[in-house]
């Protein structure tokens, strides 16, 4: 079974990111996640794209 990828999209400036997740969990809503966004260069709030 292959890996899963997720996208996730920073809701500040639009930076998409990889994200693998190695879990099996399936997220059924929108997963949303704070990260550390590289372009915002702060912790921002990601969410899946779908
Ligand atoms: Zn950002």
């Amino acid at each position: 079974m292959p890996r899963e990828h997720s996208i996730l999209k920073c809701t500040v400036c639009g930076e998409e990111v990889y994200l693998v997740d190695r879990n099996k969990k399936k997220h059924a809503e929108r997963m949303e996640k704070e990260k550390y966004c590289p372009k915002c260069r702060k912790k921002t709030l990601f969410k899946e794209k779908k």
